[in-house]
């Protein structure tokens, strides 16, 4: 690939309109365009990088015994209907009638027609396990898109199904999933760890999310720093906290707290500890009250009341709200005496003699007693881990991170089999719905995740194995008939060696070349100039370290090739 041809609009000022470092570079490097809000163009070396990653998917899931297909985007209503989720999944999928009036949606994922398609094609014990899979175009609704490729409203996934007759293959069928997707993102070149994921209602231990670790990770991820404990903190737990010694409940007084409203004002006012106080939240679980308590130290973890409640959405009550329930102001709200269903955090239940509020302006109460002084009517693990929190496991120290959701594998079981009733017969003759797992990965997005994971402040790093080219030549004095000759044999080649290289032939300054080399993040730079005409030397550059160093054109495409086979197989073990 030649630069002087290639659509590749870099810019040199960061776009207004991008927040994040992925989204900004992706622009200014030339990567992707928008079309309209979370839907973009993929311009050549955007859509070089995204294949990169397209072939590793296929590659792994190949291996590991999954067949490709690739289903339609357009889907009608009523398979929706028989899996009753065109009523729960809410606006985030796109509907719309065709001109027959018939109601048909936008796919943002496939279990509904995947599983139509095998009850209608497999029906017997002899062709299972199966397992299919799609690279593909959603369409998401998303109600913030933003970040550019990190939450588009349009995305390219990679969706796989796997079908089973018992348990027990399921479970292999998760396993061998779980360690192709290990192998996916160590051979990408990123620095990821898999954790446990919330299963929403569904529960069980069958569903891991694959997270790049990033400071700009939209989700907060717990790791065990002595045992191999990892999670999502929508799903993490810690080691019970125990009081050493249980109090005996002492009097329940009521005190004055003028105007203190916050755990910090009221500790400090009646000079405790804020593991000695109660917060009282008000919360809309599907619209109706409940009351949630944790300890003052502690936070609310909304997937956690969620799952408990059974609800499609909680959100925290506003101030109107909470005092036509309470008949107090936000601040002083407590368990005594509220008539409204009360969830409690076990940590709470755990606790004698702590303060509340009194639900009553600028009023508290010290001394409240769970049993005594009010019961709660449901009592679970609500509350979001901390850093001074023990590894449910081992009691290790645990560290709070974050991450991006690059991949999620789910066993579904029977969920979306039984709705649609897809079967198939044993060896008995006997009737079963398949077993199921789902397997995503977000492919645009982890091209994203790579850059924020990876890059400085003059542009991309990319890790070589999803680089768009691998080899970038400069040819720093096109004017010069010899340095450009030489330009040209190292990229023929560099091509006959199977090396993916663009050579940046424009009659551009170096300085501008250096700049956009930078900028687009091509693992190694070969660099032909004046040095190349006075002494016979190459430069070649790697950008993950700056690091420079000169040899014979033949000693460095020896170079070369060597950087490229340590970098896509780093552990010598590729077969
Ligand atoms: P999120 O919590 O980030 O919305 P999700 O749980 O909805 O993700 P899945 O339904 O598990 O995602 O989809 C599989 C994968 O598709 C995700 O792991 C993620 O990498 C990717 N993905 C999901 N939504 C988007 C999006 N809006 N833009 C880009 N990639 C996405
Ligand atoms: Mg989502």
């Amino acid at each position: 690939m030649r630069f002087s041809q290639l659509l590749l609009p870099t810019l040199k000022e960061d776009p207004a309109e991008a927040e994040v470092i992925s989204h900004k570079l992706l622009l200014r490097a030339g990567f992707i365009r928008k079309l309209t809000a979370g839907v973009y163009s993929y311009l050549p070396l955007g859509l070089a990088a995204i294949r990169k990653v397209e072939r590793i998917v296929r590659e792994e899931m190949n291996r590991a015994g999954a067949q490709e297909v690739l289903l339609p985007m357009v889907q009608p209503a009523d398979l929706w209907r028989e899996s009753g989720r065109w009523e729960k999944y809410g606006p985030e999928l796109l509907r719309f009638k065709d001109r027959h009036q018939r109601e048909s949606c936008l796919g943002p994922t496939h279990e509904e027609v995947i599983t139509d398609l095998v009850r209608m094609n497999v029906h017997s014990y002899r062709d299972l396990p199966l397992n299919l899979y799609q690279v593909q175009t959603k369409f998401r609704d998303e109600i913030r898109p933003r970040f550019g490729l990190m939450r588009g409203r349009e995305f390219i996934m990679k969706d796989g199904y796997s079908f089973d007759a018992d348990e027990a293959g399921a479970d292999a069928t998760y396993q061998k999933m779980y360690d192709a997707y290990q192998r996916i993102f160590t051979r990408c070149g990123l620095a990821f760890r898999a954790v446990e994921a919330d299963t929403g209602t569904i529960g069980g231990s069958f569903s891991h999310e694959f997270m790049v670790l990033a400071a700009t990770g939209e989700d907060q991820v717990v790791i065990c720093q002595h045992c191999d404990y990892a999670a999502n903190m929508e799903k993490a737990t810690a080691r019970e906290i125990r009081s050493e010694t249980r109090e005996q409940p002492l009097p329940l007084n009521r005190v004055p707290t003028p105007d203190r409203k916050t755990v910090a004002e009221v500790c400090d006012f009646l000079q405790i500890s804020s593991d000695r106080l109660v917060k009282t939240m008000i919360w809309l679980a599907d619209g109706q009250p409940v009351a949630v308590l944790v300890r003052g130290d502690h936070e609310v973890q909304p997937v956690k009341l969620q799952n408990l409640l059974g609800a499609l959405e909680v959100t925290l009550a506003d101030d109107e709200r909470i005092a036509e329930l309470t008949g107090a102001p936000a601040g002083f709200l407590g368990p005594v005496e509220l008539k409204i269903p009360l969830v409690m955090d076990e940590v709470v239940a755990g606790m004698s003699n702590f303060v509340t509020g009194a639900n009553q302006a600028d009023q508290h109460l010290v001394n409240v007693n769970p049993g005594r002084d009010f019961s709660a009517t449901h009592q679970a693990d609500i509350r979001m881990v901390t850093e001074e929190d023990q590894c449910p496991r081992c009691g290790g120290k645990l560290a709070l991170t974050r991450g991006i959701e690059v991949g999620h594998i789910f066993k579904l079981g029977t969920n979306y089999s039984q709705a649609l009733n897809a079967t198939f017969l044993d060896d008995q003759g006997q009737s079963h719905p398949f077993i199921m797992g789902c397997y995503g990965i977000g492919v645009s997005r982890t091209v994203a995740a790579a850059i924020e994971q990876n890059h400085d402040r003059d542009g991309i790093i990319f890790p070589l194995p999803i680089a768009p080219m691998q080899v970038i030549i400069l040819n720093l004095t096109p004017k010069d008939q010899e340095i450009s000759a030489e330009a040209e044999r190292l990229y023929h080649e560099l091509r006959k060696q199977g090396v993916e290289v663009l050579l940046d032939d424009r009659d551009e300054r170096p300085g501008s070349k250096f700049k956009d080399a930078d900028l687009i993040g091509i693992p190694i730079r070969l660099m032909v100039g004046k040095r190349f005409k006075n002494d016979g030397l190459l430069e070649i550059r790697t950008r993950a370290d700056g690091q420079t160093s000169e040899a014979t054109p033949t000693a460095a495409l020896a170079v070369i090739g060597e950087m490229i086979a340590k970098a896509l197989n780093p552990a010598g073990d590729r077969p």
